[in-house]
């Protein structure tokens, strides 16, 4: 149905995230002094190893879900079937779709699509509250906005249950302390990996954001290629959709709206 992205592609993806980190990393020293540049470099550049101890994205099989995921409907921990159920209903697809799902290329495809769909469907069992629960306050004297751009992220449309790619940038002004960036990363996957609208999953990101880290200022901005779009040809394949939510200072301070947008767009910063 739609081309599954190289592995290669993939990596290359990942890296530029790990990229753009560090590009992150190096523009939110502006407005600083040399010496606070280098403090909030060091000390950002040290959470991020220790929040990446790059284990593999480990996903059980049936979790509870967590108690403070609210944000995931009850019905979906409620009556999940059984995994020879879930396989039944791919090969009745395969057979609404026209094929023989006894035809020895489609033998294993049911097994193989609800493999895939624990990891693409996966955010349902992740806890995004969580993930932003550890904050590091040894850097409680920076109060400059930290920006993270560029993190790459695959979702699926919940209207048509086809891919929409594409990448985030989040921006905040930290008051109690910040988070890992990676955790950032983590948040987006968490919502990213769900049916969704982009709308509603820009939404999602930014009211983490804001519950958790309770910061001054919040802003999430999300660029996306719907592949319903692009396939059913509304739309030339490539173009964004772009949604964006401001919160705190980020909402009543255009300037600092513009400030944002201004470092998504401009490497350079
Ligand atoms: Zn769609």
């Amino acid at each position: 149905m739609y081309a599954k992205p190289d592995s290669t592609t993939m990596k290359a993806r990942v890296a530029k995230a790990g990229d753009a980190m560090d590009a992150a990393l190096k523009s939110l020293s502006y407005g600083m002094s040399d010496d606070e540049r280098r403090m909030s470099a060091v000390g950002l550049q040290g959470m991020r190893g220790a929040n990446d101890p790059g284990r593999p994205d480990t996903t059980p099989d049936v979790a509870p879900l967590p108690e403070s995921a609210q944000r995931v409907p009850n019905e979906v921990a409620l009556g999940r079937p059984s995994r020879q159920e879930a396989e039944a209903a791919v090969r009745t697809l395969l057979r609404w779709a026209g094929d023989d799902p006894t035809r020895e290329g489609l033998i294993d495809t049911p097994a193989r699509v609800v493999k895939a769909y624990e990891q693409i469907f996966g955010g349902y069992r992740m806890d995004a509250d969580a993930l932003l629960e550890r904050v590091f306050e040894d850097v409680e004297g920076y109060s400059d906005a930290v920006l993270v751009r560029d993190i790459p992220f695959y979702s699926h449309c919940e209207h048509h249950m086809v891919p929409f790619m594409g990448l985030a940038h989040i921006a905040y002004y930290p008051t109690k302390g910040v988070v890992g960036l990676s955790k950032l990363a983590r948040v987006v996957d968490a919502f990213a990996r769900r049916l969704q609208t982009q709308e509603t999953m820009t939404a999602q990101i930014a009211d983490t954001i804001e519950s958790i880290l309770q910061p001054r200022g919040c802003a999430v901005m999300v660029e996306a290629e719907h592949l319903c779009m692009a396939m059913r040809g509304v739309q030339k394949a490539g173009v964004s959709t772009i949604t964006t939510q401001f919160r705190g200072v980020y909402k009543s301070d255009p300037n600092e709206q513009v400030r944002f947008l201004t470092f998504v767009r401009n490497p350079k910063g």
